[in-house]
């Protein structure tokens, strides 16, 4: 595939005279783990527990919210009440009680590859999610070796997915700009989050929501899985390099 016209497309849209990846900017949950549909279980049980209306795909429609704001949506659609920080820290802990519970997440297949591909490339590599999951977020340094030295989590963000806030942190904290970095990400409000903060941002469908939808979320370029996408990575950051 030729990524030049995509390149072009995005840098006029955006008004940027040059592109210079110095940063990757990764989301984790459904991105570096097969960790999705745990979520999504471990959400319904909680769910079910409290009396919550919920199915599985809301999960996979919030994915990327902050826990926080995913309780307020549970809280006001069920009970038209917003959540207090009580709530929150109440129904997050039994949701998280139940991932915990859950056999080990698998690694996303392809997804060493890409982060590779970046490290290769001379790029700091970031973490950026919106959960307070420590539970997968431990994993990371063992699982992706001298990688994710720089994380913002869901501690470190007033605003989750989609704010932009969550990506413009990861730049201040790689000290690049929106020209100097890409996102990786697989979830429409993390796309979008991307996007809204100016950067070049790698749509990757992982789940039951087909590519299109991260198309329609703006991201610059899509691919149908992450083996895809490794592929795919040496030549696109080839081609982003000036
Ligand atoms: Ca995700």
């Amino acid at each position: 595939m030729n990524y030049n016209d995509i390149i072009r497309r995005f840098m006029h849209g955006h008004g940027y005279s040059r592109l210079q990846p110095l940063a990757a900017l990764f989301d984790m949950d459904g991105t570096l783990y097969d960790s999705m549909p745990h979520h999504a279980r471990a959400w319904m049980s909680m769910c079910e527990e409290a009396g919550f209306e919920a199915t599985p795909m809301d999960f996979f429609m919030a994915e990327g919210r902050t826990g926080a704001d995913t309780i307020e949506m549970l809280m006001m659609r069920s009970r038209g009440q917003h959540a207090t920080p009580a709530d929150v820290e109440h129904y997050y802990s039994i949701k998280s009680a139940n991932f915990r519970r859950m056999p080990p997440v698998d690694l996303m297949p392809g997804a060493p590859q890409v982060v590779q591909a970046c490290m290769d490339a001379g790029m700091a590599t970031v973490l950026v999610t919106g959960s307070g999951q420590t539970s997968l977020i431990e994993r990371l340094a063992a699982d992706y070796p001298g990688a994710f030295a720089l994380k913002v989590s869901a501690r470190e963000v007033a605003h989750g997915k989609p704010s932009p806030e969550p990506y413009i942190k990861a730049m201040q904290m790689a000290r690049v700009e929106p020209w100097q970095a890409i996102v990786v990400e697989n979830a429409p409000l993390g796309v979008r989050s991307g996007v809204a903060a100016g950067v070049f941002t790698i749509g990757v469908a992982t789940g039951p929501m087909p590519a299109q939808v991260l198309a329609e979320a703006g991201a610059t370029v899509v691919f149908d899985s992450m083996p895809a996408c490794a592929q795919a990575m040496p030549e696109l950051l080839r081609s982003l390099m000036p």
